[in-house]
């Protein structure tokens, strides 16, 4: 039988859910459910001031807006502090590790003597091999790591290779403080373990680490998981990405109008390829994602790759799907509360699906469609923008109420048959058709652009189209 598949996703909790991140918990989770295993969550949680359940729930809101479902209950790693603790314990007692009484002055002394002497700055063993018998009074020790001093040790990644590190670099590492609690590095390792994970998926920044930790588990008598560290995402201007280089958290994705599929997709994509192929549906990526079609340099963030590949999924998502992810985007931004409010009456939803085929072929985001559909939603009197307004100069006006009986007289109300009676109108007008279309748009609109107008006419209906031009018309 093989051994089933057990990720995870390991985030820190600092507010919102990193894209770095993002990225991370999705490779992960395609690993996992392409070889019917489990992606866990594990919140690493143990700086306790930015621990908060915001900021918890910003992870897990991130990931489920991405749709990356994780397995069971989340994990708090500083809930497993005492567990941390009784391994290091017993790690002393079986001589793989070892009480440190050295006060902080003294361990700093020893560095900065190391680095006098340009040797790497180390702990220099003092406790290592002294009788329990010595230990000083009234002082809590901390415990540390009884590294080797020789050899190398060996992480074969499933990203960067075979990479080595010699020994005498890795240092008898900090495994409990003196104040009792546990390392990252113990913690790490420990939690990996109880948990079953056998895939480490993370980023390369963590690849010294594994070295560290692969000694923890070498100690312990225990299997290191099959590690992959993927390399990190730069910004466009080829630094690592950070707030700098603007949007950095899930969040900021879904408020700019991006669709779960779509930022998948391109995640995906970023650092990872199946052949030639960029859109790839969630199915084909779970079947095919691998580590060894992962790159070993940065990949960039790419926005305007990102809006082509959102535009196509604008197009491609059906129509109710679509409307499902607008009303998840809307909460969160400007007027979009009103607009969901608008949305909750069957009668204005239809009006949006009847209207949305057109909408969505030309809003690259969510934040487009949303501008593009607003003559739905806005009341009488509009307000118009500057181009709207410039429009609609007096003589517009006037062929605005010279438009109105021929549109009175349309019984049978559609986008063609406006189009035909505004085609007869400019043509016995010896008018160009954009002298009539263009102070219509602004008049239905409040706009000087907007979808096609045929389109607003049909969509908006006689009664409230005829409203609007009457409001503009003189
Ligand atoms: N908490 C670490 C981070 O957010 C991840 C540690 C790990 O994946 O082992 O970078």
């Amino acid at each position: 039988m093989t051994e089933s598949v057990v990720t995870r996703f390991a985030p820190s909790p600092t507010g919102y859910l990193h894209i770095g991140g993002a990225r991370t918990a999705l490779f992960n989770w395609l690993y996992a459910k392409g070889r019917g295993g489990k992606m866990l969550l594990r919140i690493e949680d143990t700086d306790r001031a930015r621990s908060t359940d915001d900021a918890v729930l910003a992870l897990k809101d991130g990931l489920s807006w991405l749709g990356i479902q994780w397995d069971g209950e989340p994990v708090s790693q500083y809930g497993n502090a005492e567990r941390h603790r009784a391994v290091a314990e017993q790690m002393v007692k079986d001589g793989t590790a070892y009480y440190c009484y050295c006060t902080p002055e003294e361990v700093n002394a020893m560095r900065e003597k190391a680095r006098a002497e340009n040797r790497p700055p180390r702990y220099d063993g003092t406790w290592r091999d002294r009788a329990p018998s010595e230990a000083p009074e009234g002082i809590s020790p901390a415990i540390r790591l009884k590294a080797p001093l020789e050899g190398d040790t060996i992480i074969e990644d499933k990203v960067q290779g075979t990479v080595k590190f010699p020994n005498k670099d890795l240092d008898d590492l900090v495994l409990v403080r003196s104040d009792g609690n546990p390392t990252y590095m113990l913690a790490v390792v420990v939690d990996d373990h109880d948990m079953g994970v056998t895939h480490i998926v993370r980023g390369d920044d963590h690849l010294t680490n594994a070295a560290r930790q692969a000694l923890i588990y070498k100690a312990l008598g225990w299997d290191l998981p099959v590690v992959s560290h993927i390399p990190l995402i730069y910004g466009p201007d080829g630094a690592k990405l950070s707030k700098r280089h603007g949007a950095i958290g899930a969040e900021a994705y879904r408020a700019m109008g991006y669709l779960p599929a779509a930022m998948r997709n391109y995640l995906a994509r970023l650092g990872w390829s199946h052949g030639d192929d960029e859109i790839f549906s969630t199915d084909q990526m779970i079947e095919w994602f691998d580590f060894d079609a992962i790159g070993k340099s940065p990949s960039r963030f790419d926005f305007k790759k990102l809006e082509n590949l959102n535009a196509h999924y604008m197009r491609s998502t059906p129509d109710s799907e679509l409307l499902e992810a607008f009303k998840v985007y809307l909460p969160d931004v400007e007027g979009g509360v009103q607009v969901l409010e608008w949305l909750s009456n069957a009668q204005n939803e239809a009006k949006f699906l009847a209207a949305l085929p057109g909408l969505k072929e030309r809003a690259k985001t969510l934040v487009e469609l949303q501008e593009s559909a607003r003559y739905l939603w806005v009341e009488r009197p509009l307000d118009f923008d500057e181009k709207a307004e410039k429009l609609l100069s007096e003589d517009a006006r006037a062929v605005l109420a010279r438009l109105l009986p021929h549109f009175e007289a349309v019984t049978d109300w559609s986008g063609e048959n406006t189009e035909a009676a505004v085609r007869a109108f400019a043509e016995q007008e010896e008018l160009k058709l954009g002298k009539v279309a263009q102070p219509l748009r602004a008049a239905l609109t409040g706009r000087g652009t907007s979808p096609g107008i045929f389109d607003v006419l049909e969509v908006l209906g006689k009664q409230e189209s005829l409203a609007r031009i009457g409001d503009c018309a003189k």
